[in-house]
């Protein structure tokens, strides 16, 4: 059966604008903030830390380097407690980064940057001195309470989109900053999706590459089969891919169940990426939260939901 990812993806839009309750517009855009703040077990991390420091975007970022998550004790990852107790590291989730065209709906707009307001967005994030770290590096924070360069936030991006590498890649590196592209690899090499050779080349760069699943399936729904066409070998696709294991996995949509939980770590994941919704109280590692930055939001609409939401 052929699969269009035009409906796939319009279906993800959708689904993900009602799911998250992400999908306010505009300046006063607070609702994910509100989601969010239930969860969030202290006021501000972010603003808590010095504020105003304009140091470069590397230097910090890259004096601890994270240790292998899989290195670290079962016993502190299964601390979910202490994982909860810990404030949360910002994290944005990206999907198109394009202009927007006549065709594009209200609702996709979430989802879709135009590019000066993509690069306002990082250009804004650099200025207020936030420093991006690794999957890796967040990991050892939530478990173990490894440091963090001062203000973290972790950039992520989602479904494989080319301007992810045409438009992201090169303002990203402008300012030093690393990123996580969640792939689903049915889109590889099809027109307006990214290659295998450009996930390599991202992989090689110091980004990591993290599993969203085949074609973008719900989670929820998985029966039999699912598992190994959705997970297994999407996974060892992009491991094939990277040389590298696959550690982390973003949920289609964000929407997840705690059955999900057993089958992904049982297939070697030790975190996966939700959006808005509050945590599981079990199993936060699993249900790592993420803000959508919006396609309406100004650079600092997006420095209030930072705030606001984490
Ligand atoms: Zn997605």
């Amino acid at each position: 059966m052929k699969v269009s990812i035009a409906s796939l993806l319009l279906a993800a839009l959708t689904l993900a604008a009602c799911d998250s309750k992400t999908a306010t517009t505009g300046e006063s855009a607070t609702s994910k903030a509100t989601v969010g703040a239930a969860d969030s077990l202290t006021t501000d991390p972010a603003a808590a830390k010095t504020s105003g420091t304009q140091a470069t975007a590397t230097d910090e970022a890259n004096a601890t380097p994270a240790p292998d998550p899989t290195t670290i004790p079962a016993g502190k990852a299964g601390d979910a407690a202490g994982i909860l107790a810990r404030p949360q590291v910002p994290i944005l989730c990206y999907h198109q980064i394009r202009d927007w065209t006549a065709r594009d709906s209200k609702g996709a707009k979430d989802y879709i940057v135009p590019i000066a307001a993509f690069k306002a967005q990082i250009k804004m994030l650099a200025d207020s001195g936030y420093h991006t770290i690794s999957p890796d590096q967040l990991y050892a924070y939530m478990t173990t309470g490894a440091k963090l360069p001062s203000k973290p936030i972790m950039l992520t991006f989602d479904d494989t989109d080319l301007d992810q590498f045409t438009i992201a890649r090169p303002t990203l590196e402008q300012y030093g900053y690393k990123a996580m592209y969640f792939v689903m690899t049915v889109s590889l090499g099809r027109p307006h999706y990214m290659t295998k050779a450009m996930v390599k080349q991202l992989s090689d760069e110091g980004n990591v590459i993290g599993s969203h699943t085949w074609d973008h399936h719900n989670v929820k729904k998985y029966q039999g089969k699912d598992w190994e066409t959705q997970i297994d070998k999407p996974t060892k696709t992009l491991e094939e891919i990277t040389g590298k294991k696959i550690n982390y996995f973003a949920y289609p949509f964000g929407l997840w169940n705690t059955q999900a939980f057993p089958e992904l770590k049982k297939r070697g994941f030790v975190a996966a990426f939700s959006l808005a919704e509050k945590r599981d109280q079990q199993d936060p590692l699993f249900t790592i939260r993420r803000i959508i930055a919006s396609g309406y939001w100004s650079p600092k609409t997006l420095r209030n939901n930072i705030v606001q939401s984490f």
